[in-house]
């Protein structure tokens, strides 16, 4: 990363090689095939694919909630030690959406939204402050006392997008946070999305299988039985070497 310029341009994450087999034996499944990609600041980049083509896998790798069990992912602009070496990331820095429930059921949508939030280190008066901002800025303000069981699943899967929001992570990675809505509120929540990652000064990458949120983003990567294929741009190489 030589001449990478400010901490701030340096790009979110870096995958050279980046490959993830669950198990092992005859029994291996290669989920992703080593993926070599950049997310850079400002992205906003839709993942296509068909169901079981690895994109949940690649997410949570990138997220960090996963390791490749080949090659790297890295972060180097979310890292607080950069030149020593050491890949030491804010979990509030990286906001996930995940594909299925994700909710705490014991919690109503206000507390779910908070929780995060007092993690952080806000106080009580603070954090329900922003958690109720967050779910008003998704149209849920009647929910605030309701439990994930009281709601419909394309609610919870908007709760869940505005407790991820409600962190001002400085890169989102959604996986397929529009999957359990109608048209109009995928819309809707795609805008949100956007507006909010605008507002941050934050990068997109959102999995889908819907074209209308795939080409409502800047660039389009691709994920077929494990293996990621990007447009090449010679900017993109560059920022690999
Ligand atoms: P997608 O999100 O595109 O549907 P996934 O990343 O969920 O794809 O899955 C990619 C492949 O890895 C699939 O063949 C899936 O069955 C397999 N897979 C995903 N998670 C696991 C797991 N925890 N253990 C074993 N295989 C898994
Ligand atoms: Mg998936």
């Amino acid at each position: 990363m030589t001449g990478a310029g400010p901490t701030s341009a340096k790009p979110l994450v870096v995958c050279v090689d980046a490959a993830r087999t669950y198990g092992s034996g005859p029994n291996a499944v290669v989920a992703v095939h080593g993926a070599n990609c950049v997310v850079p600041t400002g992205a906003r980049i839709a993942v296509v694919g068909p169901s079981g083509s690895g994109k949940s896998t690649l997410l949570h790798l990138m997220a960090a909630l996963d390791r490749p069990t080949a090659g790297t992912v890295d972060h180097p602009g979310l890292t607080t030690d950069p030149e020593g070496g050491a890949d030491i990331l804010q979990a509030r820095d990286i906001g996930v959406v995940f594909q299925g429930p994700s909710l705490l059921p014991p919690l109503t949508a206000l507390e779910n939204v908070s929780l995060p939030l007092l993690i952080d280190g806000l106080t009580a008066d603070e954090a329900a402050d922003r958690a109720s901002a967050a779910l008003a800025e998704l149209e849920l303000g009647t929910l605030a006392a309701k439990l994930p069981d009281e709601m419909s699943a394309g609610q919870a899967q908007r709760v869940a997008v505005a407790r991820m929001l409600a962190r001002r992570p400085r890169l989102i990675l959604a996986d397929e946070p529009t999957g359990q809505l109608d048209r109009e509120t995928a819309r809707h929540v795609l805008e949100v999305l956007l507006s909010a990652a605008d507002s941050l000064d934050a990068a997109v990458l959102i999995t889908t299988h819907d074209a209308r949120v795939a080409g409502a983003l800047d660039e389009r990567w691709y994920m077929a039985d494990g293996r990621l294929v990007q447009p090449e741009t010679p900017d993109r190489e560059r920022e690999l070497r």
